[in-house]
């Protein structure tokens, strides 16, 4: 991360369309998703409930594959799973637009190896807007070989090649629907089922980095907080409970009081349970 250096500006203090190298694309879809999402939602009908019922599974499936195998697995090696359940879970993680898992991976160790510091790639101490959102396209995104070589050594390379058809897909792929309804029922579905879910994925995500993150700043565990409202936001997989997961990062389990709701960690138990996970003993901890 580049630090205020003389006549040098850090990237939070550069204009928003600044990108760091590499990362136009980055812009160019988040400007692409929140257009579609405004202009489709200003001039679309609303879709039937099936659309909202294909939304909601495909937003549920990416959000246990950010925080299970991203997060629980791959970042904090809290288990071991199955491969094909990792990889379906990884599948539905680039789908809801999480980015490919050696990227989130090396920015998530890094930022917890560097919470709440000067050179936290996604501190709110920069601003808001920089936690929430542009980090993303104007930071450099840390290097997986160096911050988790365990994962590019893992067979987890191929998913940054797959990562743009999968979007191309997520984003474009309701658009199938004109060939079976009239144009404005199926737009408006595919809206609902691309744009809307991507930006609400988008949204909810960042928010573990922005409002998770407006605790006070503990010098042992940084500002992590428990944000209890986000929960449905979350579809309860567990992210929210981000302070809990700053006190204990290696372990699986975020949810700490029995109405702290964490599907991530009943999926990850019940993989457990049935043969096709394994979660270390230390990983089962609770924080306090
Ligand atoms: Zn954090
Ligand atoms: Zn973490």
């Amino acid at each position: 991360m580049t630090s205020q250096l003389g006549q040098v500006r850090a990237p939070w203090q550069r204009s928003w369309f600044y990108r760091a190298p590499g990362e136009t694309g980055t812009l160019i879809w988040m400007v692409l998703i929140h257009t579609f999402t405004v202009v489709g939602l200003v001039f679309l009908p609303l879709p039937g409930w099936q659309a909202f019922v294909v939304a909601g599974v495909l937003y549920g499936l990416g959000a246990l594959g950010t925080t299970v195998a991203y997060h629980r697995i791959l970042a904090h090696r809290t288990a071991t799973l199955n491969p094909w359940i990792e990889r379906i879970l990884i599948f539905f993680g680039i789908f809801n637009g999480s980015g490919d898992p050696l990227t989130w991976v090396a920015n998530h160790r890094y930022h917890h190896a560097n919470s709440d510091r000067e050179d936290d790639v996604s501190s709110p101490r920069h601003g808001f807007w920089w936690a929430h959102l542009r980090w993303l396209w104007q930071a450099e995104q840390n290097s997986p070989e160096r911050y988790c070589p365990d994962v590019v050594r893992g067979g987890h390379q191929v998913w940054k090649k797959l990562q743009a058809p999968i979007l191309a897909v997520s984003l474009f792929g309701g658009l199938a629907l004109l060939a079976f309804m009239d144009w404005r029922s199926a737009l408006a579905a595919w809206l609902w089922v691309g744009p809307v879910r991507l930006v609400v994925a988008l949204h909810v995500q960042c928010s573990v980095n922005s409002l998770c993150h407006l605790g006070p700043i503990d010098a042992d565990h940084g500002s992590g907080l428990n944000v209890w409202w986000m929960t449905p936001l979350h579809m309860g997989q567990g992210e929210n409970w981000h302070a809990n997961h700053h006190r204990a990062p290696h372990s699986a389990r975020f949810g700490q009081r029995w109405w702290q709701l964490d599907a991530g960690w009943w999926f990850i138990a019940t993989m457990d349970r049935l043969g096709a996970a394994r979660v270390k003993a230390s990983a089962r901890v609770r924080s306090r």
